[in-house]
Order: structure tokens, then sequence, then C-alpha cells
């Protein structure tokens, strides 16, 4: 059997036993390398092979180690480990690390790759993720391995440069792709037949399904510019200055805090999602009256395709829906910015499908929250904040 036979037939046992990570394995493109002592793997799917070292493996500890340099590169540990910012001395402790977080969820009955750590090897507990093994991990004495690249991002000697085109290797768009197209194969592998490896499944949901907590993001924009509106020290000259008596023939202007005044324009239009808008209508009402902002200081403005009258609420749930139909906000955020007293503060609530004015309304901000999955931007002047739906269908990570 040739060299390019083995690697073949390890890489069908491989696609065979791990079926959801066939589009990584058949990605990989396999490089000759002598004396690495074995398999490793670069960022572009560049597997190195020790031909030498490998000739009395086993098809299946070749495809196990296949497996395991995929792990690497789907679970991105290069960047990880850049993140992390890893010096010299600790490379080889955060490969363990990493390599406990992939083995952990190798199937129990195969080969385990040589000399690679496993959860117990660094005195933890499995299911933890890299980073908890290289910060809580005790360091193994006397064995070495380094997976390459893909596991730390620092190119080993042995490595060729990042692929000038398709042929030399995988690029950064095209990892992309595979990585999601993994991962939606784990998540349909799981919901077939139900044994998609636990790591792996958390993985694929993150990947899938990142869930930005856009409670949190929303409340830290919205007290931002209630706090800084009302922090703003706005020179009246309605009240005389107390320091007027110093220069009797000039009227000095005087310090007062304003009271902010928030517009909310709703989107009202048939594609709005009812669910989320009522979400994040509870969710404004209850960070106005946290914020302090005076239920009359808000006015709230419907708005389909034409601006419906200002609402005048106590409470933003208080809100009637009209309209339906196609959206323009642009009508919506004119009467807002129209009426008096003029706001300081306008939140847009849409789903985004809609026009925008050409250009910031002038001493006024504007904040959109956009409702849905994939919202289109808004312009530039706009602050943003995004709510998806939080009923994301993530698939159940099996207790094993
Ligand atoms: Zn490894």
């Amino acid at each position: 059997m040739t060299d390019a036979d083995r690697l073949a037939s390890a890489r069908l046992w491989a696609a065979h036993h791990y079926p959801y990570l066939a589009s990584a394995l058949f990605a990989i493109r396999f490089v000759s390398a002598p004396n690495i002592g074995g398999l490793a793997a670069d960022e572009h799917f560049r597997v190195y092979v020790d031909h030498h070292e490998i000739s009395g493996w086993t098809a299946d500890l070749l495809g196990v180690e296949m497996v395991h340099q995929v792990g690497h590169l789907l679970r991105g540990h290069a960047s990880r480990a850049r993140e992390i910012g890893l010096v010299e001395d600790d490379l080889l402790h955060w490969v363990d690390s990493a390599d406990a977080e992939i083995n952990d969820d190798l199937v129990q009955t195969h080969v385990a790759p040589v000399d690679s750590a496993f959860p117990v090897d660094l005195g933890l507990a499995p299911s933890l993720f890299a980073e908890e093994y290289f910060v809580n991990g005790e360091r193994r004495i006397g064995i070495r391995r380094d997976c390459g690249s893909a596991a730390h991002g620092d190119p080993r000697r042995w490595e060729e440069p990042p692929p000038m085109k398709d042929t030399d290797g995988v690029r950064k768009e095209e990892t992309d792709l595979i990585r999601r197209r993994v991962a939606s194969e784990i998540l349909s592998h799981q919901r077939t037949h139900g044994s998609s490896p636990a790591g792996l499944l958390r993985w694929a949901n993150t990947l899938l399904y990142p869930q930005v907590d856009w409670r949190r993001e929303l409340g830290a924009t919205l007290r931002r510019g209630v706090a800084e509106i009302s922090g703003a020290v706005n020179y009246s000259y309605q009240r005389p200055s107390r320091r007027a008596y110093c220069s009797p023939d000039v009227i000095l202007p005087s310090l007062r805090q304003r009271v902010p005044r928030l517009s909310v324009v709703c989107d009202t239009s048939a594609s709005m999602n009812e669910s989320l808008l009522t979400e994040a209508l509870t969710e404004i009402d209850g960070l106005l009256v946290a914020s302090g902002v005076r239920p009359d200081a808000v006015s709230v403005f419907t708005c389909d395709a034409e601006a419906g009258p200002a609402q005048l609420i106590r409470s933003a749930s208080e809100i009637t829906l009209v309209g339906g139909g196609g959206t323009d906000l642009t009508v919506g955020i004119d009467a807002a910015i129209r009426s008096r007293p003029r706001p300081d503060l306008v939140v847009v609530i849409t789903d985004g499908w809609t026009p925008w004015p050409t250009s910031a309304p002038r001493g006024i901000r504007t904040l959109a929250v956009l409702l849905g999955e994939t919202p289109p931007a808004s312009p530039r002047w706009v602050q943003e904040v995004v709510i998806n739906d939080m009923t994301s269908p993530t698939v159940e990570v099996e207790e094993r």
C-alpha cells in the first residue's frame, strides 16, 4: 500500500466513524514532513505527515489523528491561543489543554492519539474548555506533543507559507464556510442519531446561534444616552445667574440640568415580529423607569408608511399598534423631531427594512433597536442594538 493509499483509507475510516466531520476531513491537504514524529496541522487545513513514523500505524490510529487535527481547526484553537497571548514556554501546555478539549469528544472505544493529553492527565474533569485546562491544569512532565500552528497559531519550521491559491491550502473565508457546514452537520446528526459528542454540540450551537445578551446591551446604550443628556450642562438664560451681582450690566447664563426628553418611534408594519416588539417595549419601559426618565417626558409615534399621531403614554407597553403594510420610518422620525418640546433622544424600534433620513437630525441622538436575525444595516449616525429571537432552535446537549 502506498503512503497516499494509507492516508486515503484512514480518511475514509475517519469519515465513516465521524460522518459530521466529513466536510472538514475532505478539505485536508496532506504535505510530507520528515522527522516531525507523526501528524501536525496548520491553519490552512494542511496536515503534515511524517511517513516514516506512521508506517507502522493502523488505519484507525491514523484516522483518529486526522479527526484530532480537524478538531484544532474547527474549534479555532490557533486564534484562541492568540487571544490569550501565549509565550513560548506555554506553547506545549496550551497544546495539551487544547488536546484535552478535543480528546474528550473522541469515541472512547477507539485508539487514542499518540502522547496526546486527556482531561485526567491534566488533573481536571472532562467537558471543560481549553482555556480552563490551560489555567487550572497540571503541566505534563516528560511528554511533549506539538500539533502545529493549527493548535497554537505559531508556524513551525516544517510548515508551508500561507496559501496563495486555492490548491495550496484552505483560505480564511473558506475555513469559516467549512466550520459552519460542519456545525450544521453536527446538529443534524444529533437530531437524527442523538449521538453527537457533547463538546462538539456545544461548539456547533455557539457558532450557529451566538446569543448576545441584548438586554444588557440595550440597557447600557440607553442608560449612557440618558446619562449624557441629563448630565449635559445647559447654559440657560431663562434664570439669571447668581453671579449676576458681580457684573450687573451683563446677563450671565445659569447652569441648569436638563430633563432628557425621549421619543420612541415604533415601526408597526406587517413585517414586524410582534413578540420581539413586545419584549423590546417592555424592556425599554423598565429601563426608562430605572433611569429616572419621567413618563411625561416620553412620547411615542407609531409608524408604518405614514406616521400615526403622537401617542403620549405613561408606559411603553400601553402602545397601540396600528398600521401594517410597508414601512417608511423617515416619516415617523420626522414627526418625532418636529414635535415640541423637541426630543434629545429618539429611539427607533424597527426590523430595519425601511428607508432612513439621509442625515442625522441636528442635536438629537438616534438609537435604533433592530429586531430580527439579520436586520439590514442602519446609517452610520444611528447607534444600534440588535434584538434576536432568543428562542433559537438550539439543540440540547445531552448529559453523558
Ligand atoms: Zn493536538
